[in-house]
């Protein structure tokens, strides 16, 4: 959230520069799936003589949901079918996924880790004679993943790596590819776009973006024949639980506002199942990961009185048959299960680490321990080194005690156990069904294009394909830029034409410090003020509407009609007000912009919410007017499109086809 309590004034803003730049290829986000699609990108744009921009609202190597670095890669196929990699995504998200994306993912993702495991990444190892040796110990010994060594695996789809660095090593990769352009390859960091630019000369054409330098005056004006917006997924739209100081703090991080999701929704590209959203279960306050603690360490979670909660409710759960039925419960169903014992007074859930580490310990020497403990630590230090300092700083010992786990606040995202998105066309291959690929004949079936023309989407931004994680975007972002090559050749005489001139777009973008400015001395201080409203100002506002009416913790992230109706009249006057967003400093311009983004992306998720009359995603949320699963009316996609000509929203009912056979 930033500065809190006091205003210690950031970068100063002043009339900015602007700067026109024009490519062949933009890139906006510098993720895991910009980052794919970069390296792909130059490999095709090269001997095509096309450019290629790529532009991120941080620096590549340490920006986006890998920034602290991860301890394992949760998609490799490896020994598996791609086909069950797609069952189990479909189960997990309760039925309804666009299978012609997830096997996409699935049928090229190993290729991704090989690369990253070539560009340095250590990844963990299984001997011959089934000792785990680490990535470091793993590379010294050059066994590789392309050279048939097996992979320690934390879960069916998951692999241990050495992952403090995985951000920095894949942004590497990305800059060093992008060198290989000379001239024609431009990397800029610290710029956030804050639209997309339309053509005026085509309808429903995207032409690039528009965006300002979060550390200079500076207004970018991009234009673009074909533009990836792959900007990560939404957080801070629902009162967070830390508070205060901590407030900073969040499982999702908290530079990804919603972005992409705005951005599709104000150039009138479609999204789909906006309802969905993720809710993790992490440990209480620091939000470690917990997946290792389960699936590598095999620790147990329990209500307050030891009681194992899933195996308790067995019978709720069947009631969401047949997604309960998996040999994984679902990640909703598990926290449906939990939050019944938060509801019914027997919190606090607890994830008992001292009893897999006493487990362990009764099996191993002292020296066996010592790693495998060491281990445990490691596995917040390469990934959430917030978790390991708020163990050390409450006395902690994990072999001892165990630690609380809680559902966090709701979360946007496309990419993790999610599937919130564009609505983006697919492979156009036979195996795919036709009443997919013909949803893109009016713009052209090119795979991961949003339903905008020249306007693609990679990792958390594409909807209805989750549990991609951090290689299935990187992948998706590959597989969006070879689309987005042959979309270049294929439109070459397109000549990008912004709607607008430049001095209506600087004035635009910087419109906050603008009013700031007209109307600063109109009081005594800058806090109150009659004529504007400050960053923090909306975002507070925003998050108790979110809470409060739209399925937030303040009601056990439960909702109805009528709520949900109320929630929009508030969310409808915070926009009206938010007209008058104003900025003291570059920081709160960023500030303004991103609040602009989330409230985009909590309307298209209330519309949704409203729209599904089902309770698909219990333990996400529920509508407490239609609580159970209706498979027959609603197990089918959700499509949302604002009406860029008359301001309305569009909802519609798009049917799920099912590729991939049964069992679920
Ligand atoms: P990100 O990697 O988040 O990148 C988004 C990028 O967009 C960032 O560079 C950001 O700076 C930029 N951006 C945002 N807005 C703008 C804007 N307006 N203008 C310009 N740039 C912008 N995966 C695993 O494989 N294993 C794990 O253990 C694992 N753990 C995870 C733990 C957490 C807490 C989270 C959040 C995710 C985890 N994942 C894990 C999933 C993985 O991190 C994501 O799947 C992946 O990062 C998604 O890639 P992306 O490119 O879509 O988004």
């Amino acid at each position: 959230m930033g500065r809190i309590w006091s205003y210690n004034p950031g970068l100063e803003c002043a009339e900015p520069e602007i700067v026109e730049m024009e490519t062949d290829i933009l890139l906006v986000g510098g993720g895991m799936a910009c980052c794919g699609a970069a390296v792909e990108a130059v490999r095709w744009a090269k001997p095509a003589g096309l450019k290629i921009v790529l532009c991120d609202k941080a620096a590549l190597e340490r920006s986006g949901a890998v920034a602290m670095g991860l301890s394992a890669i949760n998609t490799y196929i490896g020994e598996n079918k791609p086909d069950d990699y797609v069952r189990m995504v479909r189960c997990d998200l309760m039925g309804i996924i666009r299978e012609d994306l997830s096997f996409d993912v699935g049928r090229h993702v190993d290729d991704t880790v090989h690369c990253f495991e070539d560009w340095g990444l250590p990844i963990w190892k299984t001997t011959d004679d089934g000792k785990t040796i680490d990535g470091a110990e793993a590379k010294a010994k050059g066994l590789t993943l392309r050279g048939g060594a097996k992979p320690v695996r934390s879960g069916r789809w998951q692999i241990m790596i050495n992952g403090e660095s995985y951000k920095v090593i894949v942004a590497e990769a990305a800059k060093n590819a992008m060198d290989q352009m000379g001239e024609n390859g431009v990397i800029l960091e610290r710029v956030f776009i804050v639209r997309p630019l339309m053509d005026a000369n085509e309808p429903n054409r995207c032409c690039g973006g528009v965006g300002f330098s979060v550390r200079e005056n500076k207004v970018y004006i991009i234009k673009a024949n074909a533009t990836l917006v792959a900007t990560g997924g939404a957080v801070n739209i629902f009162r967070p639980r830390s508070v205060g100081e901590g407030q900073g703090r969040a499982w999702y991080p908290v530079w990804n506002p919603g972005s992409g999701y705005a951005m599709f929704a104000m150039s009138g590209a479609k999204l789909v199942l906006m309802e969905n959203r993720f809710v993790p279960a992490r440990f209480k306050d620091g939000y470690g990961p917990v997946g290792a603690w389960f699936l590598l360490f095999k620790a147990r979670a329990t209500n307050a009185f030891d009681e194992d909660y899933i195996a308790k409710h067995k019978d709720e759960l069947k009631k969401f048959a047949p997604y309960s039925e998996a040999s994984v419960v679902g990640t909703c169903l598990r926290n449906h299960a939990m939050l019944i014992e938060m509801k019914e007074g027997r919190g606090p859930i607890f994830m008992h680490t001292e009893w897999a580490l006493q487990e362990s310990m009764k099996n191993m020497d002292k020296k066996e321990f010592k790693k495998l403990e060491a281990e445990a630590w490691e596995d917040f230090l390469d990934m959430c080194v917030t978790q390991a300092g708020l163990w050390a700083c409450l006395n902690i010992e994990p072999e001892k005690v165990p630690s609380e786990i809680m559902p966090t606040e709701p979360y946007f995202l496309g990419s993790h156990a999610g599937c919130a998105g564009a609505w983006c066309c697919g492979p156009d291959e036979d195996w795919v069904p036709e009443e997919y690929r013909k949803a893109w004949d009016d713009v052209g079936r090119y795979n991961r294009m949003t339903t905008v023309k020249g306007m693609f989407a990679a990792g958390d931004t594409v909807g209805a394909c989750g549990h991609k994680f951090s290689s299935g975007s990187h992948v998706e972002g590959r597989i969006a830029a070879k689309a987005m090559i042959k979309f270049c050749l294929d439109n070459k005489d397109f000549k990008p034409t912004p709607k607008e001139n430049p001095e209506e777009l600087k004035k635009e973008i910087y419109g906050p410090w603008y009013r700031f400015q007209e109307f600063k001395n109109a009081t005594t201080v800058y806090e109150i003020n009659p004529n504007y409203l400050l960053p923090r100002q909306i975002q507070l506002r925003l998050m108790k509407i979110m809470d409060e009416y739209v399925a937030g913790i303040a009601t056990y992230y439960q909702t109805n009609k009528i709520m949900l109706e109320r929630g929009l009249e508030l969310l409808t006057m915070l926009k009206e007000d938010m007209q008058k967003a104003a900025a003291r400093d570059l920081h709160e311009l960023m500030r303004a912009w991103e609040n602009i983004h989330r409230v985009w992306t909590a309307e298209l998720h209330l519309r949704h919410v409203l729209f599904r009359e089902e309770t698909r995603y219990p333990g996400y949320y529920y509508r407490a007017d239609f609580p159970e699963l209706d498979d027959q009316n609603w197990r089918c996609f959700t499509l949302s499109r604002w009406n860029p000509e008359t301001g309305e929203w569009e909802m519609e009912k798009f049917p799920y086809i099912q590729i991939i056979p049964d069992p679920l």
